[in-house]
């Protein structure tokens, strides 16, 4: 499961300029300042790895890595930046839609939620869509070494809340994996984790 090799393949501005091609594909998406960069650049383990713009409204774009020659992380945009207007949120969603539903080499959404504050209304919104169109979703939990661990921690009840709260939208609990960035905690259950699902 290990990422011997990242190259950059394209920018898209829409699904429909995505790279043509049968390679299965992972999208990591998730709230402005989740820690999307810090886990892609972690699972890549280069820190000077070039990711999408972070300023609002700049490089709304649908962004393929191709890893070991063999399949896609796709970096999309992140969602909820907390001075962005309210077209510049439809825009999110109008954007994103497209390459959800149409983008048939798509294995699992990634979904990242920050396990340290309680569940978040944006990010709720963003699962329960997905969960209602039947989306192949994995949930990321992020920065998990913020609060201490232990039965009863605020973690833990985090992410009990927040899949409570998305529950009534999915068939079956999506998976879910607890990581953080600065621990290195799920790192590898994450990469065998995709792996399984490209090979199954
Ligand atoms: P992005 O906007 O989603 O790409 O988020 P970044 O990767 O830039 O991270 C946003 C902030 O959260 C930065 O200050 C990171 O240092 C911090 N951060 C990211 N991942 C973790 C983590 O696993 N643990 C902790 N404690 N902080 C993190």
């Amino acid at each position: 499961a290990k990422i011997k090799q990242v190259e950059f393949v394209k920018s898209s501005a829409r699904a429909r300029d995505c790279p043509k091609d049968e390679r299965p594909e992972f999208a990591i998406v998730g709230r402005s300042n989740v820690g999307k960069s810090s886990l892609i650049n972690s699972l890549v383990k280069k820190k000077e790895f070039a990711l999408t713009s972070k300023k609002p409204g700049k490089t709304q774009l649908i962004n393929h890595f191709l890893v070991n020659k063999s399949w896609y992380i796709v970096d999309l945009p992140g969602y909820g930046f907390a001075n962005a207007s309210q077209s510049m949120r439809t825009d999110w969603s109008s954007f994103t839609k497209g390459y959800f539903l149409n983008r048939d080499t798509l294995v699992s959404v990634m979904l990242l939620i920050d396990a340290s504050v309680p569940p978040q209304q944006i990010d709720l919104d963003c699962a329960n869509w997905l969960g209602r169109n039947n989306i192949a979703v994995t949930f990321v939990f992020t920065k998990c070494d913020k609060v201490k661990g232990g039965k009863g921690s605020r973690k833990d009840e985090n992410i009990k809340q927040f899949q409570e709260l998305i529950s009534k939208y999915y068939q079956e609990p999506p998976p879910w994996i607890m990581t953080s960035c600065v621990t290195g905690l799920g790192r590898d259950e994450l990469l065998l984790h995709m792996s399984q699902l490209r090979n199954y």
